[in-house]
């Protein structure tokens, strides 16, 4: 087992994997930037070091930094966190150039999965159907016309090396596809150095349902089921419900297994991610995260297991701790992301946080590295803290996020809270009946 764990994240992400690490009697080395140094990540960690500026470019994505740190600390193993590093394929290269133990995938399963091409590519060859699209990239106007008219109208172009929902544009008709390439090319070479853009066919009422896999350097692949994150702005994930409103048992067990097979035939190790489009009983491949994803907890609190446990048990060469027959999901679980920004306009918010007052009792889980007298950074990820509640069925864990949400205090600054206050209350969300477009409709509507 892993002695010292070096967790190169920092916030709500980086306790998280804390917790995980001292329930396991692991050591943990806390990294931080200077405007990070009064962090509670910083504060819990048995040792921190300090890796640069407040700018990321030069603490939590400097790669010769993270190492050195992990060195004199003498660290076995890096954890990624989510984010940053997670999916940088050189990145693990390094780590495990330099003797440490990456708590993740092999650097090969990360890149081929960065590219998205690739991984559409690799996903049909593994046996999970794709978005009807273009066969790779589409390089000139000319290329783009015949792909769309073979695929139809309206289309969606997205970026190769994409994440976040950044490079992702839609043509609705002929007209606008030169405006929407040209568009989708220089977002995605701003945000990701690679203009390189491919095309689908852009579905007009899915659901974003992904598959939670868990697998061992032994060959042992399992699924823990399902999670709905199709509430989403600006293709961002805000709401995250597992099971899925949307799923019957039966289509439940058949995605779970075709996922876990896919890994099975690609020799995936540690925890993942498969993303699909959901419509009209078909489910479409879309992407595959290679890491902790930020909504795992909602899987955690139906299944019972520590993903993070799982993943740190994984990297130490130990099998996995249970069969797929073991897995029983019990209840309904949600998650809301509360990010430091307006409700409305999703503008940052950051600042200080002048009091604080986190809901609890039965089933109430709050993930977060905030405190009252906290100052938000402005250089990071909004997200400050995420709010997971359980309960034995839909109904009740809808009620109790409801009162949980209205116990929920953070002055100061603009957060999502009162966002998901609207949401708990509204009727389609009691009726589960939304699609990833809903949230974006719904706001427009509110604002004529
Ligand atoms: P990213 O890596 O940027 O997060 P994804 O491929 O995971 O990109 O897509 C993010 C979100 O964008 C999805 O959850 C969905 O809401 C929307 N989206 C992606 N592909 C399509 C599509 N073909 N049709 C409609 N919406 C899509």
């Amino acid at each position: 087992m892993l002695k010292k764990i070096l967790i190169a994240n920092r916030g709500e992400v980086a306790l998280r994997i804390h917790r995980a690490c001292k329930e396991m009697g692991i050591m943990t080395v806390a990294v931080y930037s200077t405007a990070d140094a009064d962090s509670m990540h910083v504060r819990l960690a048995d040792e921190s070091v300090c890796i640069g500026p407040a700018s990321s470019k030069e603490s939590y994505l400097n790669i010769p930094a993270i190492i050195s740190a992990a060195t004199i600390s003498g660290a076995d193993a890096i954890h990624p966190g989510v984010g940053f590093l997670s999916e940088n394929a050189q990145f693990a290269e390094m780590v495990e150039e330099h003797g440490f133990v990456f708590v993740g995938p092999s650097p090969q399963h990360i890149r081929d999965m960065g590219d998205k091409i690739r991984a559409k590519e690799l996903a049909q060859a593994y046996g999970l159907p794709t978005v009807p699209g273009s066969k790779g990239g589409v390089d000139s106007d000319a290329e783009a016309t015949k792909v769309a008219a073979e695929i139809g109208y309206p289309i969606l172009i997205k970026a190769a090396s994409g994440g976040g929902g950044k490079g992702m544009k839609i043509a609705r008709g002929p007209e606008e596809l030169s405006e929407a390439l040209s568009l989708a090319r220089s977002e995605a070479k701003a945000n990701f150095g690679n203009d390189q853009v491919y095309m689908e066919r852009y579905l007009s009422k899915p659901r974003h349902i992904e598959v939670q896999i868990v697998a061992d350097s032994h060959g042992n692949v399992i699924h823990l089921g399902e999670r709905d994150c199709s509430i989403q702005r600006r293709h961002q994930k805000i709401w995250e419900e597992a099971p899925s409103p949307a799923l019957t048992p039966e289509i439940r067990k058949s995605i779970g297994e075709v996922a876990a097979s896919a890994m099975r035939n690609m020799g995936y190790r540690s925890v993942g991610t498969i993303e699909f489009l959901y419509e009209n009983g078909e489910f479409f491949f879309i992407e595959m995260n290679t890491r902790l994803q930020v909504e795992h907890p909602i899987t955690e609190m139906i299944t019972g297991i520590d993903l993070v446990e799982e993943q740190i048990r994984i990297a130490s060469g130990m099998p996995l701790s249970f069969k797929q027959e073991d897995i029983t999901f019990s209840g309904h679980a949600i998650e809301c992301r509360v990010n430091a920004e307006h409700p409305r306009t999703f503008i940052p918010s950051p600042g200080q946080i002048t009091n604080y007052h986190t809901p609890g009792g039965l089933g109430v889980r709050v993930d977060s590295a905030i405190y009252a007298g906290y100052k938000v950074p402005p250089y990071y990820d909004s997200l400050i803290a995420k709010l997971v509640v359980h309960g034995r069925d839909r109904k009740e864990c809808m009620m109790r996020l409801k009162r949980s949400l209205d116990e929920y205090v953070i002055g100061g600054i603009e957060t999502t809270l009162p966002l998901h206050r609207f949401l708990v209350t509204h009727e389609d969300m009691i009726a589960g009946e939304y699609d990833i477009h809903w949230l974006e409709k719904t706001l427009e509507k509110l604002e004529d």
